[in-house]
């Protein structure tokens, strides 16, 4: 079967089988970017329809390797949707206070209020990813909170929350590509770590660390979509469509308007 983003929870994959090129599922970049134009559009109009509905709640929860795009993708994906109804969280190390509670606690509080779409650039994976391959925590510890995490997330979605995650998957040399621009553009440079190049070092780790996130945490209920994201076009595309699509599973509707509307007459 060809491969098709969106993973099943009764196929396990390898990640070094799947593309990380755009090229191979699209072949015109100027096609995609104008069908992505379109999407916007229909985006800024399905999450109007979503906020004044009031009712359903959207995760869009991005991971990747450093400079795999995420940052990238929601600029360019969320850009001319309503600020107001989309909520942004960027998760870093966390803070003295975050450790000294569970390691959801501080995610449960960034997910997104009814009617809302809440953006998660990094999450509760870091919690199996960095945690995992910098050992913070030993195995017997990480290895349960797969299944923690296939509960919280089961139980956002039972409360009316759908989940989609995105995994950006990059090349090697891609990622030497962009950090090398990160250098030598001074604009960028602040975006350049030199942790990353540590990290970088360990590439076949976090591969490893990605591939169980991917094969273990893949739900009905939340699925991985894994992106070839080599070509941002095609990354901004997939991740758009598969957005707009949800939403308009959703189908959010307008409220019905107060009784009597039709006589008011303003003086
Ligand atoms: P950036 O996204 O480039 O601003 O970097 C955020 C940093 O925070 C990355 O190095 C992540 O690996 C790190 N980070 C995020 N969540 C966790 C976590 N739960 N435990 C340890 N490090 C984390
Ligand atoms: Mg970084």
């Amino acid at each position: 079967m060809p491969f098709t983003h969106r993973l099943s929870p009764s196929n396990k994959i390898r990640l070094a089988e799947v593309p990380t090129s755009g090229h191979d599922f699209h072949q015109s970049r100027d096609k995609a970017e104008e069908e992505f134009k379109a999407l916007r559009k229909r985006l800024a109009h399905l999450q109007n329809r979503l906020y004044a509905s009031g009712k359903h709640r959207l995760l869009v929860l991005l991971q990747a390797m450093d400079a795999g795009g995420k940052d990238s993708t929601i600029r360019h994906v969320f850009k001319g949707v309503n600020p107001q109804g989309v909520q942004v969280h960027s998760f870093k190390t966390p803070s003295k206070e975050e450790l000294s509670h569970d390691y959801l606690w501080r995610v449960h509080a960034a997910a997104p209020a009814a009617g809302t779409i809440g953006v998660f650039n990094r999450s509760h994976y870091e919690d199996v990813l960095v945690v995992r391959v910098e050992d913070l925590v030993p195995r017997s510890i990480w290895e349960k909170r797969y299944q923690h995490i296939n509960d919280f997330e089961r139980m956002l979605s039972d409360c009316g929350t759908t989940i989609l995650k995105f995994f950006l998957h990059i090349s090697k040399d891609e990622q030497k590509k962009r950090f090398q621009d990160r250098l030598s553009t001074f604009y960028k440079q602040w975006k350049f770590s030199v942790d990353d190049l540590r990290k970088r070092k360990q590439w076949d780790q976090y591969q490893e660390a990605f591939e169980d996130m991917l094969n273990n945490c893949t739900t009905d209920h939340a699925p991985w979509y894994v992106i070839p994201a080599d070509q941002k076009w095609y990354r901004n595309l997939t991740i758009s469509k598969t957005i707009v699509h949800a939403l308009e599973d959703l189908d959010p509707e307008f409220p019905s308007v107060e009784e009597g509307i039709e006589n008011v007459v303003i003086e």
